[in-house]
């Protein structure tokens, strides 16, 4: 029997493990233990803030989190109702995703599922919800609140995994960490990311995250440095010839105004361009001016006097974050030990990759705790058939929407495109709405052997991702920068690219 439960990482997949691995197991198995180990001493800080979907916020509220966010007040996010698209050329209007559903109060799951008795049962959880937008240490903070809540978690900063070994006879695994310390548990959940060291160490040496060839620009501002007011009511996304700049308020109030900006960026000047904790201040200050000419170049002359002026400000504080993913088809698990979330299938971002993560956890502490008398490789199976083919869909559709865009747009183009938004919002809203209203809490299992003949019907598979239908990142075209000055570009960005609804 399954007692300890060890967890590597604490972002969003850990964190989201544990407490759906302590809300289905702790019933079962009275002395459960789960332990998340850390590698950094502190929640991190840094990573701007995260845009969460409908379908997040349904499995936030599930395990506890949103209550606690609740409490963070102003600082909870911003709610959005609408992602609206402007054109960053003219400051036109080209049309919105909705994230309010028909009757303005948001998305709630599916009316009707097939449960696991076979039977066709009615989903009495009316809940609805809508889009928001949360500064990610808040977040974090809210789902370490949740987990302080549940005494058979436990969390260990500091620790950074440096490898497994596993005892055979005893049937467990050991980790080692890097001051030499170990833990020993008879199941390993590893959480820890695109360039996880369970899956290169461990589960599938060798399967390295691969460089995606973009990077985002991102900043938080208070609202009021500005001048100008902002053109929008919480989310937008600004078009232009060379990509699309979001700008989305963070805060309840709107106070905090996050800035992000996708780029083209060759591999060796990612490097140079990260700010690590030991640069000092000329380093960084030589980043942050490389930074903020690049975004300067790109929007400077947008007719849309707040994207201008952000474009114009040299106290923005940009950072760069290189964007890495995790090539598909690899191993998910061994004897002991599994990959959930980024480590198992990073791919380029799109709004809705945290609810994956969120996915990932709770199909698979459901998938475990009904197989928890059987031996753990075949939880491992079903929760791979599971999910290997939702995750596949994803990665593939993320990744040709960003070749399919791999060029910079010349006047004609951009204007084409503008003009197609409103039809492509109204092209792929069903199957948007239809990705809102998903509920992993309600995706069929397929019964252990032995149990009486049940009806299978998964409610998620191939479920179109919200944003491979309205939003993702586009990028520009190969070469040297393409911006319109022709200086030389300090950082050695290659070129212009963004978020787009395509
Ligand atoms: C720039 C950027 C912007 C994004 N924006 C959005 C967005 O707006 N909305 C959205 O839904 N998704 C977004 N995503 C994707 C989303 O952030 C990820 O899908 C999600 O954070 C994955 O969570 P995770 O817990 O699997 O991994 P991570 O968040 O990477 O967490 C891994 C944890 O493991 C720890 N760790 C790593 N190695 C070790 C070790 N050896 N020992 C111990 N601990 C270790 C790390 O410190 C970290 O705490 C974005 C991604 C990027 C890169």
């Amino acid at each position: 029997m399954i007692r300890d439960i060890l967890i590597i990482g604490s972002g969003i997949t850990g964190l989201s493990a544990a407490l759906s691995l302590s809300n289905h197991l702790s019933p079962l198995i009275p002395d459960l233990r789960i332990t998340i180990f850390e590698r950094h001493f502190v929640p991190s800080t840094s990573g701007g803030a995260i845009g969460l979907s409908p379908v997040a916020f349904r499995h936030l509220d599930h395990l506890g989190v949103l209550d606690e966010l609740a409490r963070f007040g102003p600082d909870a996010g911003a709610d959005v109702d609408a992602i609206e698209i402007f054109s960053a050329r003219t400051g036109k209007s080209l049309g919105q995703v909705d994230y309010k559903g028909k009757q303005g109060t948001g998305f709630s799951a599916d009316n009707i599922y097939h449960g696991i008795s076979g039977r066709t049962i009615r989903n009495q959880d009316g809940k609805k919800y809508k889009g928001g937008r949360v500064l990610r240490i808040n977040l974090s903070l809210a789902m370490l609140a949740a987990i302080d809540k549940r005494p058979n978690i436990k969390i260990v900063f500091g620790k950074a995994l440096s490898g497994v070994i596993p005892l055979d006879p005893a049937n467990k695994v050991e980790l080692v960490f890097k001051d030499n310390s170990t833990a020993t548990g008879d199941l390993l959940l590893g959480c820890d990311g695109v360039h996880s060291a369970t899956r290169r160490k461990f589960i599938d040496p060798g399967r390295e995250a691969e460089y995606s060839r973009f990077s985002l620009v991102q900043s938080t501002i208070k609202t009021n440095s500005l001048r100008t007011s902002p053109h929008f009511r919480a989310t937008s996304l600004n078009f232009s010839k060379s990509g699309t700049l979001l700008m989305a308020f963070c805060t309840k109030h709107h106070e905090d105004l996050f800035l992000s900006v996708m780029l083209e960026c060759r591999e060796e000047a990612v490097e140079g361009h990260t700010v690590h904790d030991d640069d000092d201040q000329s380093k960084r200050s030589m980043i942050k001016a490389s930074l903020s000419h690049e975004v300067s170049l790109r929007y400077g002359q947008s007719s849309i006097p707040c994207i201008k002026e952000v474009a114009a400000h040299s106290d923005i504080d940009w950072m760069l974050y290189p964007i890495y993913q995790v090539p598909l088809g690899g191993k998910w698990f061994t004897e002991r030990a599994i990959l959930l979330g980024d480590a198992a299938h990073a791919m380029l971002p799109r709004d809705e990759s945290a609810a994956y993560a969120i996915d990932d956890a709770i199909v698979f502490s459901r998938v475990l705790t009904q197989y928890i008398d059987l031996p753990l490789q075949k939880t491992f199976e079903v929760y791979d058939s599971l999910r290997r083919s939702e995750v596949t869909h994803a990665f593939q559709e993320s990744s040709k929407l960003w070749k399919r865009r791999n060029k910079d747009a010349g006047a004609f183009e951009s204007w084409i495109r503008e003009r197609l938004v409103p039809l492509q919002i109204r092209h792929t809203e069903s199957s948007r709405h239809a990705a809102f209203r998903s509920d992993a809490s309600k995706v069929d299992i397929p019964p252990p052997p032995g149990t009486p003949k049940m009806v299978t019907k998964r409610n998620t598979s191939n479920t179109p991702s919200v944003l491979s239908s309205t939003s993702s990142f586009r990028s520009a075209s190969k070469g040297g920068s393409s911006t319109s000055s022709g200086e030389p570009v300090a950082i050695d960005l290659v070129d212009v690219s963004g978020l787009a609804i395509r």
